[in-house]
């Protein structure tokens, strides 16, 4: 269960930006999550509620959305979608790491009281 230290770090990041912008209370969270990691929402909601307990963020919606993956072959320039476990390009069938996206965790946007 790794969700504990990216909620962790999520909040480390909001606190961040809240000290940087005289942030009051934070009603909503938007995060965007690349569907390699693999982050079980569920899961994720309630260590994001864990970790913003007693801080300025407690109780605000978390939304979460999911970002599809894409990868580009070296090989042969095809751009394609892969799955977690599958990193093979469709076209020539050389394996490929090389992801342009969905392996990132991003703060999408704050809706905030200053
Ligand atoms: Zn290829």
């Amino acid at each position: 269960m790794h969700e504990m230290s990216l909620a962790s770090a999520l909040m480390e990041e909001i606190d961040r930006i809240s000290r940087q912008n005289n942030i009051l209370r934070i009603d909503e969270v938007e995060l965007r999550i690349g569907v390699l990691k693999q982050v079980v929402p569920q899961v994720m909601e309630e260590a994001f509620r864990a970790v913003s307990l007693g801080t300025l963020a407690e109780g605000a919606i978390l939304r979460q959305v999911e970002i599809g993956a894409r990868a580009l072959c070296e090989d042969c320039g095809m751009e394609f979608v892969p799955a977690p476990d599958d990193f093979l390009c469709p076209v020539c069938g050389k394996f490929s790491r090389n992801l342009l996206e969905g392996d990132e965790i991003l703060l999408g946007s704050l809706t905030c009281v200053t």
